[in-house]
């Protein structure tokens, strides 16, 4: 089946398409055919493709909205320019995938786009503002394109999340909130928790059982999750994924009486406030300089700057800190798996979260550590009694395959086992 996968932003769509089927999941030999980003879209859009075969094009062309830039892409794909062979014309494209931000307590797994399912998304909306409006336009624009009848999926961030007790999803807050407003921790980055920890299950030839981890996301948004039995028993980010993390622009925890005195001191309203933790704080608020890690390592290499030195202290501090709660909470793990751009590309940031962390029976394994840039493996050294792993995330992936399994009647069945994909056979890009 050539699944398209698509993640709706604002003014912006990303895309990949992905030849999977019971068959490739179980191999893991499903292949990209092509994946990109329509950036700017509602003016002059500019449209990045990256094809199987290592070329990046890169086109202008004056896109009003998600639909018409869908049209778009649809035709793009089906044309000869794009060299897209399995692709002819839209009827060659089998389903959809949609990552969907939020899906409240509704949706506890990945599930099939009916009528019924878009009001519930619709009803998350207040949850998620400023995502799930987005999601559904692109669920919207699928529909038109492709008719009513191809079936689309939605892989929700959240839903990974639901097996979290109350003990540590409810907020110490009146409860009549709880049960008014829902308001609750839920976490994000689900589909990419859910996707190295199963990754990680397979490396190792663990059943889900066996499956004890600490998975470290960490890319412009951070979380980290504590999973056992291979369910998610807590995670960072909470209502909204500012809770947790330090992140680029993001504060993650703060003492929630800040806000109004910031509000008060700098004449702001709380919308206003809000938005400054969202986008103006973080690695970018401390440093001064930018959110983006790379630039801050190699800053710091350069000038020793003072605040891009704090920065980055407090950005490992806060991680290594949730590490230290998750091992309490979940009574000790077997593993840490890092993910996300700086997880999978900076050993320099990774061995720094695991600084001192002698105690719980980790140790890096400098070299092994330095090697894995963008690769999946160990990290730790053979003697480590709490294991260090990377492993690159790709939440598309999981996402054409939690469509093909919804699809094929098999919504609950979102699990590989482990002996029948314990080979590291690699996606082919
Ligand atoms: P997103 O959350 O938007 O998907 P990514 O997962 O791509 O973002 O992560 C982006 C972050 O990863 C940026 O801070 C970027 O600087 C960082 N990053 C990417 N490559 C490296 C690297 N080699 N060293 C340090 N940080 C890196």
């Amino acid at each position: 089946m050539n699944v398209l996968v698509l993640n709706s932003g604002s003014s912006s769509l990303k895309f990949q398409l992905i030849a999977t089927d019971l068959g490739r999941i179980t191999q893991n030999n499903d292949e990209r055919l092509c994946r990109g980003l329509i950036e700017r879209i509602g003016g002059e859009a500019i449209i990045a493709v990256h094809t199987r075969n290592g070329l990046t094009q890169k086109f202008t062309a004056s896109l009003s909205d998600i639909l018409g830039s869908l049209e778009y892409l649809v035709r793009w794909i089906a044309s000869d320019e794009s060299g897209i062979t399995e692709v002819g014309s839209p009827s060659d494209i089998h389903a959809v995938g949609h990552r969907v931000v939020h899906g409240g307590e509704l949706f506890t797994e990945s599930t099939v786009i009916t009528d019924e399912v878009l009001q519930g998304i619709e009803e998350c909306i207040d949850l998620a503002p400023l995502h799930n409006p987005n999601n559904i336009k692109g669920i919207l624009a699928s529909r038109q394109v492709f008719g009513p009848k191809l079936p689309q999926v939605a892989v929700f961030d959240t839903s990974f999340h639901h097996s979290i007790p109350e003990h540590a999803y409810l907020y110490a807050v009146p409860y009549h909130l709880y049960r008014r407003h829902h308001i609750r921790r839920y976490g994000f980055h689900g589909t990419s928790h859910r996707y190295v920890t199963d990754r990680y299950r397979a490396l190792r030839a663990l059943t889900e059982e066996q499956t004890h981890v600490i998975t470290l996301h960490l890319g412009n948004g951070c979380s980290a999750t504590a999973i056992r039995g291979g369910r998610s028993v807590d995670t960072s980010m909470g209502l909204t994924p500012l809770e947790g993390l330090v992140m680029g622009t993001r504060s993650g925890d703060i003492d929630p009486a800040i806000v109004n005195l910031i509000a008060t001191k700098e004449g702001l309203s709380t919308h206003e406030v809000d938005a400054l933790l969202n986008t103006q704080s973080g690695l970018l608020g401390i440093s001064g300089l930018t959110n983006d890690m790379r630039v801050l390592l190699q800053e710091l290499s350069d000038q020793d700057d003072r605040r891009v030195r704090i920065a980055i202290e407090v950005f490992c501090y806060r991680a290594r800190k949730y590490v230290g709660a998750f091992l309490a909470c979940m009574g000790g793990a077997d593993a840490i798996v890092f993910t996300g751009g700086i997880g999978e590309n900076s050993p320099d940031i990774r061995a720094r979260i695991c600084e001192g962390l002698e105690w719980t029976g980790l140790r890096l394994d400098d070299n092994k550590n330095k090697q894995m840039v963008g690769l999946e493996g160990q990290i730790s050294s053979d003697d480590s009694s709490l294991r260090a792993f990377v492993i690159p995330t790709d939440e598309e992936l999981l996402i054409a395959r939690d469509t093909v399994r919804c699809i094929l009647g098999e919504p609950g069945k979102h699990r590989v086992p482990a002996a029948e994909n314990s080979g590291v056979g690699e996606m082919k890009h």
